[in-house]
This record gives C-alpha cells, structure tokens and sequence, in this order.
C-alpha cells in the first residue's frame, strides 16, 4: 500500500497543507494566510490532527518552507526558519514543533528543493539526475538535485542572489534586493518588474518591452546555471512565468547567450523540452512537500 502523507507548503503569504498518497491522490487540503509561527504551525497541526482522526496516521510528513533555513539533520538548528526578516519567523523552529506534537518523521527542505523532488517524482523531471527548479515570483530562488540527490551544502543554495551584466544606459533601474541591489532577484523578481514599470507585473500587456528585458535577464542567469550545473533539464515556475510568451523567449535568448559553447542537443536542437514549465503546474509546491514526506520513509 502506498503510505499515507502530509505535506505542508510554508510559504512567506500563505501555507497550503494536504494528505494523501501522491499526485493523483490527495484527500484533503486547507490554506490559511503565513502570521505568526504559534498561530500558523498551530493551524498546520490541528489540520492534520484532525485527518489523522478521520483517515487514520500519517506516515510523514514534509515541509517546503520558505527560508533560509537549516535543512542540516546534524545542526542544532535543523528544522528552523533562521535569519528571515519575516517579523517573528526569526530562529522560529518548524519542524521540531511539527514532530513532537504529531510523532511522525518530518522531512524539512527548501520550497524549491520541495518543488524540485516533487517535478522528479511525479512531474517534469522524471528519469533525470540532475537539474534545477526556479522559481521567479514574489523572490526568485531555485532547488537543484544533482546526481540524484538535493542539493545542501553549505546551507542551501540562493539562486535568486547571483549577479548579472547590469547595463545602465538600456535599464537603469538600480534593482531591488536589499542585499545587493541589482542581483537577479533584485532585477527580475515580480516586485521588480512591477517597481521598474511603475505597474503591478500581472498587468503588463504581453507586447510590452518588460517582458524581453525579463527573458534577457532570466537568459543570463540561465547561462551561468547550465555553465556551473550542467543540469540535464530546466523547470521555471513562480507567478511571473504565467506570462506565456516569456518561454519561447527565455529560450531563444539562453541559446543566443551560450552562443553554441556548450554543445548540447538538449540546447542546440530541443530547447522546448529543456526549459519547461513544472510538470505538476500549480501543485508542485504542496507536491512538493508531500515528496518530501516519502522522501523519510525511503
Ligand atoms: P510567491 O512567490 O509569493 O509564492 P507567486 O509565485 O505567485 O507567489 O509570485 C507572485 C509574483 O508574481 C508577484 O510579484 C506578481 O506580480 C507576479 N505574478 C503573478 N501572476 C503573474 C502573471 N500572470 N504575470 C506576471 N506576473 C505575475
Ligand atoms: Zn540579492
């Protein structure tokens, strides 16, 4: 029988939670707005209380939270949100609150290193090894699983936080992160787009000029993730990849700024299926999370 799971989706707005079994099979799901951690992880649990009484016990369950966080078991920190600005979510510990009210094995990683796990088991990213998962949204931030594993590390990976060539004369907007300014997600996260254009993201016309300076942008990060990574496939999801025009242009632009150097034909010949919206759209978050569920019972 296929083990019974939770996953909950931790995000900076809202937490998504479900149960069940995988992506044809979940049973039940609530969402709530992200406030305080008591309030919030409180209704998280009281949530799977609740199924737990109705369905029966939850084998796991997984959390994809937003971070940073500290996915390391061997930290004394493991299981927490640390140095967010998020007012008290600071040093909040999540899982461990999770696992000594609900006794269960609680899996706790990144939302997008959730979002990549759940694209490889059910999603766009079945059969690979290595590749990545952006996500360009309210932030932008990416997982990576590399030879079959997600990638830690240090700590995690911040996608969202490379530099890029910044030329002033064609966008002199100065970006946005408070950190580094014109970093990628400073340049190109949906805020970004939305405070360069003097109008919310989501409103811009798909002829406007936001959107090819939005793929040049995307195209420059992509160069520097596929000349670091090599990563076999590219999963871009996030809000502001609902523009559909920004695919085909995010991938004409990534082949003109590798300029034919890395000899693929994943890249020269099947662009179109090496950078690819998620396999599991909108639910590959909360997927996600379920993913990393079964990922403690392996
Ligand atoms: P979050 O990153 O907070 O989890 P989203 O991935 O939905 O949530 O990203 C929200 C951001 O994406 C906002 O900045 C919003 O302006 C932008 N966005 C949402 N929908 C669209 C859309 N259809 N087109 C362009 N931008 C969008
Ligand atoms: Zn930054």
């Amino acid at each position: 029988m296929k083990p019974f799971v939770g996953g909950i989706e931790a995000g900076g707005t809202k937490f998504v939670c479900a149960v069940g079994t995988g992506r044809d099979d979940i049973q039940a799901e609530t969402r709530f707005p992200t406030t305080t951690p008591a309030e919030t992880i409180g209704r998280a649990i009281a949530f799977f209380q609740a199924q737990q009484a109705n369905r029966g016990p939850l084998a796991a369950i997984g959390i994809a939270a937003f971070g940073p966080l500290d996915p390391n078991p061997q930290s004394p920190t493991y299981g927490y949100i640390t140095t967010t600005p998020k007012p008290g979510w600071a040093n909040a510990d999540f899982a461990g609150a999770v696992a000594r009210v609900l006794s269960v094995p609680v899996g706790f990683d990144t939302d997008v290193n959730g979002a990549a796990l759940g694209e490889w088991r059910w999603g766009a990213a079945q059969g690979l090894d290595t590749f990545i998962y952006l996500t360009i949204g309210t932030g932008i931030g990416g997982g990576v699983m590399v030879n079959g594993q997600l990638l830690h590390g240090l700590i995690h990976p911040e996608m969202g936080h490379i530099s890029l060539p910044h030329d002033w004369a064609a966008d002199p907007y100065a970006g946005r992160c408070p950190y580094h300014g014109d970093c990628l997600e400073g340049m190109a996260a949906g805020p970004a787009i939305g405070d360069r254009w003097g109008q919310p993201a989501f409103e811009l016309p798909a002829g406007h000029p936001a959107w090819a300076l939005e793929a040049h942008y995307l195209a420059l990060a992509l160069r520097t993730f596929i000349c670091t990574l090599s990563p076999q496939r590219i999963i871009l999801g996030g809000g502001v990849m609902e523009q559909p025009q920004l695919f085909p242009l995010v991938r004409q632009k990534t082949q003109a700024v590798l300029n034919g150097y890395v000899q693929s034909p994943a890249i020269l010949q099947q662009i179109d299926s090496y950078i690819v919206p998620p396999g599991l759209g909108n639910r590959a978050g909360v997927l996600g999370a379920m993913a990393l569920a079964l990922a403690q019972l392996a």
